[in-house]
């Protein structure tokens, strides 16, 4: 909120000083002789005309210069992390309303989930031709969504090559590729070393890493939100969604906050949500505010397309953290920077069984 204010306000102090006479240097000699009884009058006006200039001016950058965002969104755990049993709906009614709001969203796939007893459940595979057939794209996020810091980088990379292989047949299928992976629970390499060998494998098998620059814990929502959802708690599914849009939309403040500290300007972002019921319940009331902030919605390549994903990288911490951070502690951002992230209300930690973020 601080930037938006701050962001209102300079276009005005800028032009203030061309619009708002002041009294020019050759003019100082005979101020004395403005400032008397005869002059007065004239002066008056002289002030009134430049308050109703600022005034308008103001008013003027207020309503028509909306500032441009863009935002990528990305929708991990694919097809659905949640009970089984509301795979079908919360499927419809989540590419329904990505569809509905065009959103060129991307969905992340977990393989993983495809199976029952070791066998591939076609029910499951239809989740993700939904996906496709609505004509967003599909990304890889490990068969198991192992945590790379807990698995040997051999394991985790056959967990690579076996999570893609239902993907590539449907994209393929429909003439497109896969493309980008994400890692799961943004855990990159507790080392470099590891980082860097994992890298270097992803682009061998022709991918990208799908980073997220507004990294949340809508997951700790979700999860509370399923809780509530399974024991039919209907006022706590709406309290919990009541806190859901104003816990993102103060999130997306603090990373614009971020972004212009940083780097002085808005960045394509990428947002990261999950394929749950909780973003299936509330996608409308999640565009409308990264609308009202502005935003606009574009495809993951184009985000990426942003030099600030270029930006070096050398963090290789236990956490998963947004790429946005890792560049500002890359270049020694420390301390104050990282203050004040919305926390997750305490009410929805212990209705999801967190201890803490
Ligand atoms: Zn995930």
């Amino acid at each position: 909120m601080m930037y938006l204010l701050r962001c209102a306000v300079a276009p005005v102090a800028t032009r203030r000083g061309a619009s708002c006479p002041e009294a020019p240097q050759h003019e100082s000699k005979s101020l004395a002789k403005l400032i008397d009884l005869k002059n007065m009058t004239n002066l008056c006006i002289l002030l009134f005309a430049c308050l109703v200039a600022v005034t308008t001016v103001h008013a003027q950058t207020a309503t028509t210069t909306p500032i441009d965002r863009q935002v990528a969104i990305t929708i991990d755990d694919l097809p659905v992390n949640g009970a089984p049993e509301a795979h079908g709906w919360i499927t419809e009614k989540l590419v329904a309303a990505v569809v509905r709001h065009e959103v060129p969203a991307i969905g992340f796939v977990n393989e993983g989930k495809l199976y029952a007893d070791g066998e591939l459940v076609p029910e499951r595979v239809a989740l993700l031709q939904q996906w496709i057939d609505a004509g967003l794209e599909l990304g890889n996020h490990q068969y198991a969504h192992a945590n790379l810091h807990r698995t040997p980088l051999a394991t985790y990379q056959q967990g690579i090559l076996r999570g893609e292989q239902v993907t590539r047949q449907l994209m393929e299928d429909a003439g497109q590729t896969v493309r980008y992976f994400r890692h799961p629970y943004l855990r990159t390499g507790e080392t470099l070393g590891k980082r860097d060998s994992l890298h270097a494998f992803l682009g061998a098998h022709g991918y990208e890493v799908a980073p997220v620059s507004i990294d949340n814990s809508e997951w700790i929502f979700a999860s509370a939100y399923e809780r509530a959802a399974q024991r039919g708690d209907t006022a706590q599914m709406a309290r919990i969604a009541e806190a859901y849009i104003p816990y993102m939309d103060a999130k997306f403040a603090y990373f614009e906050q971020q972004e212009q500290d940083f780097l002085g300007r808005t960045m394509k972002h990428t947002l990261l949500l999950h394929a749950n019921r909780l973003n299936a319940d509330t996608f409308d009331a999640l565009v409308a505010m990264m609308r009202k902030r502005g935003y606009r919605f574009i495809t993951l390549e184009d985000a990426l397309t942003d030099p600030a994903y270029a930006m070096p990288d050398t963090y290789a911490g236990p956490a998963g953290i947004s790429w946005l951070h890792r560049w500002a502690l890359t270049a020694g951002r420390r301390g104050d920077f990282f203050a004040d992230e919305p926390a997750t209300p305490r009410f929805v930690l212990d209705a999801a069984g967190i201890e803490s973020e």
